[in-house]
């Protein structure tokens, strides 16, 4: 079946006695009893399929889980209450019976970054950055670094680079490394890193999948290799998505191929506009046939799906200019986060690379003037119509 149909069907109409819900209620139970302490005794030895605990299992999580994987491959899946929480149980799970050490793709999501440095270094875990684009500097660090996993986004952020993920697959696998890979951006439409030859996929939910900015969730998805190693850490550690959460993340999900069609030819329509407008210094667009990685763009992703991320920098000297260009939005929302259904702007030197130095931020190429637009589902002339109106900026005297 197609993706849109999967988006519309998985996990759904399990039978809960005699009727089936068309759609999944939602189970607030923490615990469930059975009829004998047998049968009990079975489902907790998971010999038998059954719900006990919550933080085990719950059949909210159960079925946006068996939704998720339908969408992206794998052998199963763990919800998790945020995207950090599920980058961190991958990152765990990869590194369970490997080598304690990570290379990581350079430009990452900040608060990776400060995953990574903040807490799995101080920890005893050694860190190394390189450039996942440039594949003979990633084969040296992995080569020096002997990694047990290697972490990297598939569309970077927020300069939107894209690795050859199947290629950076094959060096983790050579190195005996297991391949993390954030797929928030990417989405199981234009990309199914499982499929490529990565070990974990994992999704900030909070994002595309769920896609209406209203609730906060992260999924990672794996092989038959490490399912088990991956749920049995889980149960552990207890990262879970509450039932009311996973309700709403699978109600998104069902119109999510729709949506992310349409930002993704909204985008397409934003970033040629964008490309011509003489305030507008430089464009950041995976569609953009000049883009460094179109070759890698146009050969993983679908025809005429690049994604719905626009990064842009405006002519100025820095904050000041980009504070007001920003002040004089009126329908795209200011907001730190991406792939809702209303466009959305982010300042990425203020907001989500904030945490880094200066220096660092430069050296990633993320400089005082760039804002990212996560394009959203409305009309795109109206998107149109609200940059341009924003962009006539007086010239700073
Ligand atoms: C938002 C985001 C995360 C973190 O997800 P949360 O749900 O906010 O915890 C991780 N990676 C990427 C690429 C993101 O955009």
């Amino acid at each position: 079946m197609q993706i849109h149909t999967r988006a519309v069907h998985a996990g759904d109409r399990k039978r809960a006695g005699a009727h089936v819900p068309a759609t999944t209620p939602i189970y607030t139970a923490t615990s469930y009893s059975y009829d004998s302490m047998a049968q009990l005794d079975r489902v907790f030895g998971q010999e038998e399929k059954g719900y006990c605990y919550s933080r085990y299992d719950n059949p909210n999580a159960a079925a946006l889980e068996e939704l998720i994987c339908s969408l992206e491959g794998g052998a199963g899946a763990q919800s998790c209450a945020s995207g950090m929480a599920a980058l961190q149980l991958a990152i765990a799970c990869a590194l369970a019976d490997r080598r304690k050490s990570i290379v990581a793709a350079s430009a990452l999501y900040g608060a990776t970054i400060g995953l990574l440095m903040n807490v799995l270094e101080p920890m005893g875990i050694a860190v190394r950055f390189a450039d996942v684009c440039d594949l003979d500097a990633l084969r040296t660090a992995v080569a020096e670094a002997r990694p047990g996993c290697i972490v990297i986004e598939t569309i970077c952020n927020p300069l939107v680079r894209v690795g050859p993920v199947d290629r950076i697959a094959e060096i983790a696998r050579e190195a005996g490394a297991a391949l993390v890979v954030d797929n928030t951006f990417g989405t199981p439409l234009l990309l199914r890193p499982l499929d490529l030859g990565a070990h974990f996929s994992v999704h900030s939910v909070t994002k595309y999948l769920a896609g209406h900015g209203d609730v906060m969730g992260g999924v990672v998805i794996t092989d038959a290799q490490h399912l088990e190693g991956l749920r049995s850490l889980a149960r552990t550690l207890g990262p879970v998505l509450g039932p009311f959460e996973s309700y709403l993340t699978m109600r998104g999900i069902k119109t999510f191929p729709l949506r992310m069609e349409r930002q993704c030819a909204n985008a397409c329509r934003v970033a040629s506009w964008l490309s011509t407008h003489p305030e507008v210094a430089r464009v950041h667009f995976t569609g953009d046939p000049a883009h460094p990685d179109s070759a890698t763009v146009r050969r993983l992703f679908p025809p005429n799906l690049y994604g719905a991320m626009v990064s842009f920098e405006i002519r100025g000297e820095g904050r000041e200019d980009v504070f007001r260009f920003m002040d004089r939005l009126r329908m795209i929302v200011r907001a730190t986060s991406l792939g809702d259904v209303h466009t959305m702007m982010l300042y990425p030197a203020m907001s989500s690379h904030r945490d880094l130095s200066p220096k660092h931020r430069q050296r990633l190429g993320i400089g005082d003037t760039l804002v990212r637009l996560s394009v959203g589902i409305e009309a795109p002339e109206d998107i149109i119509a609200d940059l341009s109106q924003a962009l006539e900026i007086s010239p700073s005297a």
